[in-house]
C-alpha cells in the first residue's frame, strides 16, 4: 500500500490486493487504550457500512454506564494500516457512535470536531509526536529491570554501543515505521537506561494521533514477542528520565506553514511569526490547565520535575516557560515555524492533547496575547527567587491540582465540547480524580520506611 485510501472503494480494494484477510475495528478511550474487534475481510461491507459493535461499558472510560445502548466504531477507510508484522491483518482507526449519532465522549471525535472548527478559519494543524519508550522486564519477584543489562551507563543518551545491542529491536521498528509510509528518520537511545525514541514524519494532527495510538501498539507487539514490555508510562523509573510524547505543532493555511518567517524579520530572533507568537502565548496563558490533558496520570508528574535523575537532567518542564532551542523550557522553538511542547507525555492520550493544545494556542491568537520575550536561562538551576523574580509561574505538582486548574479552565470546556450532561472536561475531571484518589489510598514502601519507627 503505497499512498492511504481516499474513500471505502479505495480501502475495500487495496484489501483485496494486499489479501488481507482480517481487519481489526480500533477505538480508543479517554486513557488512549485501543480497543478492538476482528473482523475477517469477507465482512468488510458489513464493517463500512454499520461499524463493529461494542459494549462501551467494558471497553473503558468511554461515558458509557451497563445499561447504554452499545457503541458503534465507525471506520475511517483512510486510516487504513496494515500491520507490517502480520501483513495479512489491518487496522481501521475508527469513531465510535451511538444509535447513529456521533458520540461526544470518542477522543477522535473530540478532535475532529476541534479540526473542523479550525478549518471554519481556514487553519490546518499539524503535529510530529516523539514517543520515548523503555524496554523492560518483568521480574519473578513482580518488579520491572531493564530488559538490557549491559545498559547501566550512567549517561546512556546516544551511546552508540546500547544502541548497537539493541539494534535487533529498534531496526525492526524503524523497517517496519518506513513500511507503513511514516519515514522513520532517526533512532537514538535516550537519556534513560532501556529507552529509546524513534522518529517519524509530522502530519496533520488527526493522522498523527491515529499513528501515535498504532506506533504504541506496535511497538508494545514487538516487545511483547520478545517476552519483553515496552512501556511509554511516564515515570517507571524514580532515579531514570521519563517517557515524554513531545508534540511539535505548526499551523498551516493554503498549504503554507502560518508560523514560519525568516529569523532575520523575527524581531525575537526566532523564527516565528506573529500568529506563531500568539499561539505560544495561548499555550503559556492556559498550560496549568492543559497539562491535565497532556500529562493526564498520576505518574506523569513525577516527571514533571527539575531534581535531577542519574543523567543530570530530567529534559522535562516544571515552568510555563517558553524559549528558542533550549530544552529546559516548557515550549522551544527548536527551528522556524514549530513549537515543541514538552509537557505532553507517553501517557496521553494523543487526540484529547492535541485538542486541548489547539483550544490553548487559539485562545491565544483570537486574544492577542503576547508571550513576553524567550527565556534562554538553565531553568534547571534557578532558584526559587529567581523565578519569581523573572514571573515565571510553577506548573501543577500533581494531578489534582492540574485538574483543579483544569475545572476552572472556560478555554478547555469550549475546547473540548459538550457531552449529553454537560462538558466533557467534567466527566474527564470526574475519572482523573478518581484516579488520584485511588493513588492516594496506597502507602508506600517510602512512607512505611520515613514514618513507621519514626512514630
Ligand atoms: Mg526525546
Amino acid at each position: 500500500m503505497t499512498t492511504p485510501p481516499q474513500n471505502a472503494d479505495d480501502a475495500r480494494q487495496i484489501v483485496k490486493d494486499e489479501g488481507i484477510e482480517f481487519l481489526f475495528a480500533q477505538f480508543v478511550d479517554m486513557h488512549g487504550k485501543p480497543s478492538a474487534k476482528l473482523v475477517p475481510a469477507h465482512h468488510i461491507d458489513d464493517l463500512l457500512n454499520d461499524g463493529a459493535g461494542f459494549a462501551g461499558f467494558a471497553a473503558g472510560d468511554i461515558g458509557q454506564g451497563p445499561h447504554d445502548p452499545d457503541i458503534i466504531a465507525m471506520p475511517d477507510p483512510s486510516s487504513l494500516t496494515i500491520l507490517p508484522w502480520q501483513p495479512n491483518v489491518a487496522r481501521f482507526a475508527c469513531d465510535v457512535t451511538v444509535e447513529g449519532e456521533e458520540w461526544p465522549y470518542c477522543p477522535r471525535t473530540i478532535l475532529r470536531h476541534a479540526l473542523a472548527r479550525l478549518a471554519e478559519q481556514g487553519y490546518e494543524l499539524r503535529i510530529g509526536a516523539e514517543l520515548e519508550y523503555f524496554l523492560v522486564r518483568k521480574r519473578p519477584d513482580g518488579g520491572i529491570e531493564i530488559a538490557d543489562p549491559l545498559d547501566t551507563l550512567e549517561l546512556p543518551c546516544y551511546d552508540m554501543r546500547a544502541l548497537t545491542r539493541n539494534l535487533d529491536f529498534v531496526s525492526q521498528v524503524s523497517t517496519f515505521v518506513t513500511k507503513l509510509g511514516w519515514d522513520n528518520y532517526a533512532t537514538d537511545h535516550e537519556d534513560a537506561n532501556g529507552q529509546f525514541e524513534q522518529n517519524f514524519q509530522f502530519t496533520d494532527a488527526l493522522t498523527t494521533c491515529d499513528r501515535s495510538v498504532f506506533y504504541r501498539y506496535m511497538v508494545e507487539s514487538l516487545a511483547q514477542q520478545r517476552g519483553l514490555i515496552a512501556t511509554f508510562m511516564p515515570k517507571p523509573f524514580g532515579h531514570l528520565t521519563g517517557n515524554g510524547c513531545h508534540f511539535h505543532v505548526s499551523l498551516w493555511k493554503d498549504g503554507e506553514n502560518v508560523f514560519e518567517r525568516d529569523p532575520a524579520e523575527d524581531p525575537r530572533g526566532l523564527g516565528l511569526s506573529e500568529i506563531g507568537y500568539r499561539f505560544v502565548a495561548g499555550l503559556m496563558a492556559n498550560a496549568k490547565a492543559y497539562i491535565a490533558v497532556t500529562a493526564p496520570t498520576v505518574n506523569s508528574y513525577k516527571r514533571l520535575v527539575v531534581g535531577a535523575p542519574t543523567s543530570g537532567a530530567t529534559w522535562a518542564p516544571a515552568y510555563v516557560s517558553y524559549g528558542y532551542n533550549n530544552r529546559t523550557q516548557m515550549l522551544r522553538v527548536p527551528a522556524g515555524g514549530r513549537i515543541e511542547d514538552r509537557t505532553v507525555d507517553g501517557s496521553c492520550n494523543p487526540y484529547l492533547a492535541a485538542t486541548a493544545m489547539l483550544a490553548a494556542g487559539m485562545d491565544g491568537i483570537e486574544r492577542e496575547l503576547d508571550p513576553g520575550d524567550p527565556n534562554a536561562a538553565n531553568l534547571y538551576t534557578l532558584s526559587a527567587e529567581e523565578r519569581e523574580k523573572a514571573g515565571i509561574e510553577l506548573l501543577p505538582a500533581n494531578l489534582l491540582d492540574a485538574t483543579r486548574e483544569l475545572e476552572r479552565s472556560d478555554v478547555l470546556r469550549r475546547g473540548l465540547g459538550k457531552v449529553r450532561d454537560g462538558d466533557y472536561v467534567d466527566y474527564f475531571i470526574n475519572v482523573k480524580r478518581k484516579e488520584w484518589q485511588q493513588a492516594h489510598e496506597q502507602i508506600t514502601q517510602w512512607e512505611l520506611d520515613r514514618y513507621l519507627q519514626l512514630y
